[in-house]
């Protein structure tokens, strides 16, 4: 708990600060202790509809449980952010794949290789499938990690079928008797309609090629884009079924409350968030452990 307050602490400064500020010179709990305490969510990247939510939420319990005192105010706050976040955890039933889709940048690859060192070190058998073929280093950077990890990485040339590449992994897979198969996917969102196209043909491919096979497609977004994050999110969940999202890059930004609201407005489990750059910075989302460490 202590590292992910430690990853979080700008976030908490952002809004634990600010709340105690507004909670302290308040003489009681009213309506404009509430108002400014929405302010101060939709500040924190909670966004709008999210923090509008919380507040009616939070408001009826002021009214239905009589809270008076700062301290309550903030545990029923605390309580409902709790409650924003679907309580689905991910499950891994072998043989799974795991297709892994998101913008350029947003921390693909990396995801890829904490979860293969993850899994691995849980004692499962993995297997990546480096189908982002558009970019020239992105195989390159798979296998890096597949190295690190102690995991095997399939690949092929620059610019092959991506479906291709992960036929080949799942065949792979079949014959090695993998658990896992984790499948890196391009992110040029540019070419909104293409890569859309390409996710639901790997989703295709893995249906019909492994029909045995659990099919998982975590979404990963980059939590310091804030806002943005949910844009995406919104246009990814369009095109492909997803199961949850990986939420990186949370050491160190102050946008830590965009967790809630992509719950919130996706109604998103968040499986991990990525709270470093190395192998084992990666951590399964606990919302109650999250709530103790931004407020
Ligand atoms: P991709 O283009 O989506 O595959 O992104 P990469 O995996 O190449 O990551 C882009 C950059 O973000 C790299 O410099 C990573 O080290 C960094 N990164 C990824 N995840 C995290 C994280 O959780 N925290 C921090 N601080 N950096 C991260």
């Amino acid at each position: 708990f202590e590292r992910l307050k430690q990853s979080l602490v700008k976030t908490r400064n952002q809004l634990a600060e600010k709340i105690e500020g507004i909670i302290k010179f308040s003489a009681k709990i009213d309506e404009d202790t509430l108002e400014e305490l929405e302010e101060v969510l939709i500040s924190a990247d909670i966004g709008v509809s999210a923090s509008d939510k919380l507040l009616s939420q939070l408001r009826e319990k002021v009214r239905a449980e009589k809270i008076r005192s700062p301290e309550e105010l903030k545990e029923a706050l605390k309580e409902e952010i709790i409650k924003v976040f679907p309580a689905e955890k991910l499950e891994i039933v072998p043989p799974t794949i795991i297709l892994v889709v998101g913008v350029n940048g947003v921390g693909k690859t990396t995801t890829i290789g904490k979860l293969a060192y993850r899994f691995k070190t849980q004692g499962k058998k993995v297997i990546l499938s480096a189908a982002d073929t558009f970019r020239a280093a992105a195989a390159e950077q798979l296998s890096i990690w597949g190295q690190r990890a102690g995991v095997d990485v399939v690949k092929h040339q620059e610019g092959s079928d991506p479906a291709a590449v992960l036929f080949d992994a799942i065949q792979a897979g079949k014959a090695r008797r993998a658990d896992i198969i984790i499948c890196d996917t391009a992110g040029r969102l540019h070419t909104k309609k293409n890569l859309m196209e390409e996710l639901k043909k790997l989703y295709r491919v893995s249906e019909k090629e492994y029909p045995e096979a659990k099919i998982v497609s975590l979404l990963v977004l980059d939590a310091t884009t804030g806002q943005n994050a949910i844009a995406q999110a919104k246009i990814f969940k369009e095109a492909v079924n997803i199961s949850g999202i990986v939420l990186t890059k949370l050491d160190g930004t102050a946008k830590g409350g965009v967790a809630v609201a992509i719950a919130s407005e996706l109604n998103l489990p968040v499986f991990f968030i990525g709270v470093g750059e190395g192998m084992d910075d990666l951590e399964e989302f606990d919302p109650k452990a999250f709530a103790d460490a931004i407020l």
